[in-house]
C-alpha cells in the first residue's frame, strides 16, 4: 500500500515521477503528491492533491516542475483521512527536508509529543509527519548530514517504513530506507541516474539493474557516485544488483477498458507461462510429468513433513483452501490453512519438520511476511508461492515456486488466483509422486487435464457477452449468496469476495450443505444465489442442495458442467463450463464468477480497477 517513486539524475524528474506513480496507483489512490528541487530557483516545490494521480497532475502541470531531483507518493491512508494536508510529501519545521512514506510508525504518538515539547509543530493527522520532524531534530542535534540523520532517527522508530527523503540544501542527494515495506533502487552503469520505487514497474523501462533494499537498510544515493547502503548502526552493507525482466506490455490495458478485464482474459496465456518448463514430457516414456526444482531440491525435508501450514490473506487464502484439498488428496499430509494476520499472533505451535507455505501475489503482504519470519525462527521449511519476483517473501523463503503470471495491476485479484491454484496443483502432484501417494494413472491423467485448462478457459471467455447480459439482470441486488461444495467451496468464497470488492454488494460464500444451518433463512425471490454444481464427486448431493434453494424460490444462477441437462431443466439462468476433473474444477468455475462481478460493477458505474477503500499489495498490518 502506498506507492513511492524517486529520481535523481540528468533528466527532468517530474515526468518520470508521474509515470511511475501511475504504475503504482494500484497501491493506493486516496491522494498523491510530489516534491521537486527546481532548476529555476533551486527551491523545494511540493504539490499535493486529494484523489488520484491525475488530480495531482491537474494541479502541478501548470506550475514549476523543473529539476532533476524529486520524490512522489500515491497514498492509501492508514492514519488520517484522505485529504490534501494528510497527503505526502510531508515537510520539516524549517522547510528544508521533505519525505514520502509507506508503512505505519507505531510509536508516532510518543515521538510527536516529545517533538512538540521541543518546538516542532504538526499540521497533519498522519503518523508520517513525525518522521520528517524527527530527522530534522536529529540533524540539528548531531550536526550531521542527511544520511546520518535518517539513520539515527530511524533507530528511534517502531513500525514499518519505506521512505524517500530529500533536503533542499543537498540537491545532489536522495536518501531512502526501508523496514518491512518494499523499496527498490534502479541503477545505471555510470551512476549518472538512479530510480527509486516501491516495486520494479516504474523502473524497468529505464534500467533492469535493481537493488532491493533489505530491512533496516539506508541507501545514500548521490549523483555520479556509486550507491552506498548502510545498516542502522552505520556499517556499510553489501548490495546485490538483480537483473529484472518485466514485460512492459503487461503494465498497459492493451485495449481493454480495465486492467481487471485484461487480466481475466490473460489467464489462458499466463497459465501456460506458469506451467512452462514445469509440466513436461518424460524424455523416455513421453509420459507427462511435473518437475518443480523446489520440490526436487528439498526432497528430504518435504518427505519428512508431518504437517503443512499454508499462511495467506484474502484471495490467496482461498487459493490456500484449494491447496489444502489438493495436497491432502495427492500427498496424504495434513494441511492447515491460516490467515497470516491471525497466525502470527496466535502463539502457533510450529515444529522443525513442518513446512510453511506462504501464498502472496505481491510477495510483500506484511502479515504473511511476519508469519514466515516466525516460522523460520522455529526451524520450519518455508516454501513460498508468490508472483512478485525478488519480493520480500520470495527472498525470505527457503525455497519456492513463482507463479509467473506477470504483473497483476487490477486491485481485485484474478490471474494471480488461478496461477496460485495451478502452482499448488503442480506442487501436490510433484510431492505426491515422490512420496508414492499418487497412482501413476491418476498422476498422468491429472497432468494431461491440467495441460488442457488454458484452452478450456478460452472457451469460457467466449461466453463473455452472455455473462455480461446475465450480470445486467442482477445489478439490482443488495445481497448475494455463493454456494459450492468440496473444491468449489473456496471458489464460492472467492466469487463472493470478488463481488464485494468491486461492486460493493454484500455477498457471502458458503458450503452448499452448510447453508441449511443459517443462511437459508435469507433466501427469497429477491436473493440471487450463485450455485456451483459443476464437477462434484458427489453430484447428487449438490443437486439436493440446489433443490432446497429452488423450493424456497431463490433466484439461481448456476455454474454447470457443459451439457448438464438435469440442472438446465431446474434453473432459468446458467453458465456452462467445460468438463474437467473435480480437483481442477476451481480453475474453470472461478472464471465466470470473475466476469460476473466485473460486469455487475461496470453496470453499476463503478471503477473496478480502483475500488473504494482498497489497494493492492497490503504492506501494512
Ligand atoms: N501511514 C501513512 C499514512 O497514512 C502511510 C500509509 C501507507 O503506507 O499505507 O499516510
Amino acid at each position: 500500500m502506498c506507492g513511492i517513486v524517486g529520481y535523481i539524475g540528468t533528466k527532468r524528474s517530474y515526468p518520470i515521477l508521474m509515470k511511475g506513480l501511475h504504475r503504482l496507483e494500484y497501491r493506493g489512490y486516496d491522494s498523491a503528491g510530489c516534491a521537486l528541487i527546481s532548476d529555476e530557483d533551486n527551491n523545494l516545490h511540493v504539490y499535493k492533491a486529494k484523489g488520484k494521480v491525475s488530480d495531482l497532475e491537474a494541479t502541478a502541470n501548470e506550475k514549476d516542475t523543473t529539476g532533476t531531483l524529486g520524490i512522489a507518493h500515491t497514498r492509501w491512508a492508514t492514519h488520517g483521512i484522505p485529504s490534501e494536508v494528510n497527503a505526502h510529501p510531508h515537510i520539516s519545521e524549517s522547510g528544508n527536508i521533505t519525505l514520502v512514506h509507506n508503512g505505519i510508525i507505531e510509536n508516532y504518538v510518543t515521538l510527536r509529543e516529545q517533538l512538540k515539547k521541543r518546538g516542532f509543530t504538526f499540521h497533519s493527522e498522519t503518523d508520517t509527519e513525525v518522521l520528517v520532524q524527527l530527522i530534522e531534530y536529529t540533524q540539528n542535534k548531531l550536526g550531521c548530514g542527511l544520511g546520518n540523520a535518517v539513520r539515527n532517527a530511524l533507530r528511534l522508530v517502531v513500525g514499518a517504513y519505506a521512505i524517500a527523503v530529500i533536503d533542499k540544501r543537498h540537491p545532489d542527494q536522495l536518501v531512502a530506507a526501508r523496514k518491512s515495506s518494499p523499496l527498490a533502487v534502479g541503477v545505471v552503469e555510470d551512476n549518472s541516474e538512479f530510480f527509486l520505487a516501491s516495486d520494479a514497474s516504474p523502473i524497468v523501462e529505464y534500467t533492469n539493474q535493481i537493488v532491493y533494499l533489505k530491512d533496516e537498510e539506508v541507501a545514500i544515493i548521490q549523483r555520479n557516485h556509486p550507491l552506498k547502503v548502510y545498516n542502522l548502526k552505520g556499517t556499510e552493507a553489501d548490495t546485490e544488483v538483480k537483473e529484472v525482466d518485466l514485460d512492459l506490455s503487461m503494465l498497459d490495458h492493451e485495449g481493454y477498458p480495465h486492467f481487471m478485464l485484461k487480466e481475466i482474459f490473460d489467464q489462458p496465456n499466463v497459465l501456460k507461462d506458469c506451467m512452462r518448463g514445469r509440466v513436461v514430457e518424460s524424455p523416455y516414456s513421453h509420459a507427462p510429468q511435473v518437475i518443480l526444482s523446489a520440490v526436487t531440491n528439498n526432497r528430504r525435508q518435504l518427505l519428512r513433513a508431518r504437517r503443512i501450514v499454508i499462511v495467506s490473506c484474502g484471495t490467496s487464502w482461498h487459493a490456500g483452501l484449494i491447496g489444502k484439498q489438493l495436497i491432502e488428496h495427492f500427498c496424504r499430509i495434513p494441511v492447515e490453512v491460516a490467515y497470516a494476520s491471525e497466525f502470527r499472533y496466535s502463539e502457533p505451535v510450529i515444529e522443525h519438520d513442518d513446512v510453511i507455505i506462504p501464498i502472496s501475489q505481491s510477495g510483500e503482504t506484511a502479515d504473511t511476511l511476519a508469519a514466515i519470519q516466525l516460522a523460520k525462527q522455529q526451524g520450519a521449511l518455508v516454501y513460498g508461492i508468490v508472483n512478485g519476483v525478488g519480493s520480500s517473501i520470495a527472498r525470505e523463503s527457503d525455497t519456492g515456486t513463482y507463479i509467473h503470471v506477470g504483473p497483476e495491476i487490477g486491485v481485485a485479484s484474478t490471474k494471480a488466483f488461478t496461477g496460485q491454484v495451478t502452482v499448488l496443483t503442480m506442487l501436490a502432484l510433484a510431492l505426491g509422486m515422490i512420496k508414492g501417494t499418487v497412482e501413476q494413472d491418476e498422476y498422468e491423467a491429472t497432468i494431461r487435464e491440467l495441460q488442457l485448462i488454458p484452452t478450456k478457459i478460452e472457451k469460457i471467455l467466449l461466453q463473455n457477452d452472455k455473462i455480461k447480459n446475465l450480470a445486467s439482470i442482477f445489478t439490482y441486488a443488495k445481497n448475494f449468496l455463493y454456494l459450492g461444495r468440496g473444491y468449489n467451496y473456496p471458489v464460492a468464497l472467492e466469487g463472493a469476495l470478488k463481488l464485494k470488492e468491486i461492486s460493493y454488494i454484500h455477498a457471502e460464500g458458503y458450503p452448499a450443505a452448510e447453508m441449511k444451518h443459517g443462511p437459508i433463512a435469507l433466501i427469497d425471490e429477491e436473493m440471487p444465489v450463485v450455485f456451483l454444481t459443476n464437477h462434484h464427486r458427489r453430484y447428487q448431493k449438490v443437486i439436493s442442495n440446489l433443490q432446497e434453494v429452488i423450493s424456497r424460490h431463490g433466484r439461481i444462477l448456476a455454474i454447470i458442467e457443459e451439457g448438464d441437462e438435469q440442472v438446465k431443466n431446474m434453473v432459468t439462468d446458467f453458465i456452462e463450463v467445460p468438463s474437467t476433473l473435480s480437483c481442477l474444477a476451481p480453475l474453470l468455475s472461478v472464471i465466470p464468477l470473475q466476469l460476473l462481478s466485473y460486469h455487475i460493477a461496470v453496470a453499476r458505474g463503478l471503477n473496478v480497477d480502483q475500488p473504494r477503500n482498497l489497494a493492492k499489495s497490503v504492506t501494512v498490518e
